[in-house]
């Protein structure tokens, strides 16, 4: 069950990493006078490793695509002047290339790409040789075996340093966060691939700044060895995933308040219990879906009485339907009581609802 990956400690230039890593930056680099006024604070707060896109892949074109190779000569200035090491994207040979000939430090493979053997036997293939650290973020479907695929490629092209990065997967179902977090998939890398570096990355898992917090304090508890958090000196006004950034300061304010335990139980234990979490998590939030759901046809409902003059409340209606629920209920082993509860409450906010709806103007 083991892969068999042969890996070194991330180390680069002798700087040994200790875990948790830390690293930071904006999401795409947009102009010098941006990426230094991101990095000198972040330096400052004794970030070591700063990322930045250069090529952006974006889901619908037109949307802002990266400055391309011009922002690698920042980079170059950040690595200058602050001492912090700097990362960015590779998603094909030519960014390879580029990235390598401005000396950038590691390299990280996106979630579209790792889903694309082709592609990245491609990077593989052109790094070949080449020892540079190599980080690889899940496929964006929850698939273990396509991400450890995607480091088997890259290890066999004989990179030894390497970092596995957790950004979340695609669904088609709305969801509290953009991109699943699906915390079983690299539970389950850990496990085939126990001496892999796992980094999460709170930012493209929630989708917006206010559940970063939970998001990296949850990889903390797992035992994860570190975090990438897209950071930028004006965020609001970022070009690309403007909604996730945070300031330099607001994410020393996520490291301060970071709680890093000892594992008191272990790995195995922790994780099976993340596991069952993480399907309870899943639940609640399909059933505030299908709430919300039901409260958009009780609404309708609504609008559908008040054209026609009905009063909100049918007794027989609701008569039939706890009668109906509870047998339902009961056969799924239910308490009775508690079907009972559930249903009034639930049957009381259609009402609000319904109200609300018919008493508009
Ligand atoms: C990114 O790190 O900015 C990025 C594009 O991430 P992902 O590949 O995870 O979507
Ligand atoms: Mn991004």
């Amino acid at each position: 069950m083991v892969v068999d990956v042969a890996l070194e400690p991330l180390n680069v230039e002798g700087n040994l990493f200790s875990k948790p890593i830390f690293i930071a930056g904006p999401c795409s680099a947009e102009t010098e006078e941006q990426v230094m006024d991101t990095a000198v604070p972040l330096a400052a707060m004794g970030i070591k490793i700063f990322r930045a896109g250069i090529w952006k892949p974006r889901t619908r074109p037109n949307a802002f695509e990266g400055v391309g190779a011009e922002g690698l000569k920042w980079l170059q200035r950040v690595r200058r002047e602050t001492g912090m090491l700097v990362a960015t994207e590779v998603a094909n040979t030519k960014h390879v290339y580029e990235a390598l000939k401005h000396g950038v430090d590691i390299i990280w493979i996106g979630a579209r790409t790792s889903a694309n053997p082709f592609a990245v036997q491609d990077i593989a293939d052109s790094l070949r040789g080449v020892n540079i650290p190599v980080m690889v973020k899940n496929p964006i479907n929850p698939d273990v075996d396509l991400w450890i695929g995607a480091i088997e490629r890259i290890n066999n092209a004989g990179i030894k340093r390497m970092a596995a990065i957790h950004r979340g997967f695609s669904s088609y179902e709305k969801t509290l966060y953009r991109n699943v977090p699906q915390w079983q998939v690299p539970i389950e890398l850990r496990r085939r691939i126990p001496e892999m570096p796992i980094i999460t990355d709170p930012s493209h898992i929630s989708g917006t700044r206010e559940f970063l917090m939970d998001i990296s304090q949850k990889a903390m508890d797992l035992n994860f060895d570190g975090l990438i958090i897209e950071s930028h000196c004006n965020p609001d006004k970022a070009l690309s995933d403007a909604k996730q950034q945070v300031t330099p300061e607001g994410l020393q304010n996520i490291l301060d308040r970071l709680v890093l335990r000892e594992p008191e139980i272990s790995e195995e234990l922790m994780f099976t219990l993340a596991e069952l979490r993480d399907q309870i998590d899943k639940l609640d939030d399909r059933m505030i879906n299908l709430l919300e759901e039901r409260m958009q046809v009780a609404e309708q409902i609504g609008s559908y009485k008040k054209e026609n003059n009905i009063t909100i409340l049918q007794t027989k209606r609701w008569d039939d339907m706890l009668k109906n629920r509870l047998r339902l209920g009961v056969r799924k082993g239910l308490s009775e009581e508690f079907i009972i509860k559930l249903f009034r409450s639930i049957h009381q906010e259609s009402i609000n609802h319904q109200t609300s709806i018919m008493n508009q103007e």
